[in-house]
């Protein structure tokens, strides 16, 4: 694979933004809105916007159990905001029928920022940038638990607002609306070391088939 397709969900929500910081970084990025688009897709974007609609939309155009058979496979994702709930175990304070695809272990709650103003802006200290990246928060979901095998990548005043798996990538604000691509760089890079991992994978398997 060597320019990674993304396919960004295009069900709801903020996704023309994520395609233009991809097409900004150089890769072929794509609205995904069909079970034919995520056959074209090497890695997801899940975006944020509403999760209650986007997971009555996903389940309407029969895409949730392919999207979650394909996350569970290993395909990379990036999830911001809604898209984190998506992705999500738990989800707290979601409507009664609301679904999530389970594939992060974190407990999310939506809206989950109490009183405080619905949106703000903050900048935020992630551990493997070297300048504090512009948080744009709105009505952004708390993680209120991490599982231990997650990685945190940041946190805005003792909460957690970003973390990672070795393939997905999860964020309670929207980097696609501060103009700022390093967030999307850093998860075209770990598309790139998913690639080369089953390359290696695959090749380990056809030197074991053949005997070597
Ligand atoms: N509050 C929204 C939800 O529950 C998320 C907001 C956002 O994505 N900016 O889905």
């Amino acid at each position: 694979m060597s320019v990674p397709r993304v396919g960004v969900l295009a069900l709801q929500g903020a996704f023309r933004e994520h395609i233009e910081t991809l097409h900004r970084l150089g890769v072929e990025a794509f609205p995904l809105r069909t079970e034919t688009d995520l056959q074209l897709a090497d890695a997801v974007v899940l975006p944020g916007g509403e999760s209650t609609t986007m997971d009555k939309l996903l389940r309407k155009f029969d895409l949730q159990r392919p999207l979650r058979r394909r996350l569970h496979d290993g395909m990379p994702a990036m999830a911001t905001c809604a898209g984190l709930i998506l992705l999500a175990r738990d989800v707290l304070d979601g409507l009664p029928d609301q679904e999530s695809l389970n594939i992060l272990p974190i407990s999310v709650r939506r809206n989950g920022y109490g009183r405080q103003p619905d949106s703000f802006q903050a900048n935020v200290a992630v551990s493997m940038l070297n300048a504090p990246f512009p948080g744009v928060f709105i009505r952004a979901p708390l993680i209120e638990s991490v599982d231990a095998s997650l990685e945190v990548l940041a946190e805005h005043e003792g909460r957690v607002v970003a973390v990672r798996s070795p393939r997905v990538l999860g964020l309670t604000f929207h980097p696609e609306l501060s103009r700022d691509d390093r967030l999307h760089q850093y998860f075209l890079d770990m598309v790139a070391s998913a690639g080369a991992g089953a390359r290696a994978e695959l090749h380990d398997q056809t030197r074991r088939a053949a005997g070597a």
